[in-house]
């Protein structure tokens, strides 16, 4: 389970950083920045003012994306070598393709001579 920061640290955390990111310097704005463990939480961070760091959000964002997809793939490397997930029996099927609605436009069906006499008009 991941841990948050205490509000009080948050606190301090914001006051070092005197409102700015503390990697790219960016002005941080209201609800566009984030409190980052410097050290994550799972690979054994506390939740302490040394391993808290404000970054705004484009700062943030990549690796927080990283972080996830590489916890979801070991959650899924995990799931499969303890068998969480059985194999189906019934392979996947697909929906098929939906019923065609009955022609509106329908034309008479053209006989042979019909398409030829069709044709053949210019041709006497
Ligand atoms: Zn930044």
């Amino acid at each position: 389970m991941r841990l948050e920061f205490t509000r009080k640290t948050k606190v301090l955390a914001f006051q070092r950083s005197k409102g700015f990111c503390e990697e790219c310097s960016a002005r941080l704005v209201p609800g566009k920045f984030q409190y980052d463990h410097i050290k994550e939480a799972n690979d054994g961070g506390d939740n302490s003012l040394a391993n808290c760091k404000v970054l705004c959000t484009p700062c943030h964002q990549p690796k927080t994306t990283k972080y996830v997809q590489e916890t979801r793939k070991h959650e899924r490397i995990r799931d499969n070598n303890i068998g969480a997930f059985p194999k189906t029996k019934r392979p996947l099927q697909s929906a098929g393709f939906a019923k065609a609605g009955p022609q509106k436009k329908a034309t008479r069906r053209l006989s042979k001579w019909a398409a030829w006499r069709a044709l053949g008009d210019d041709n006497g």
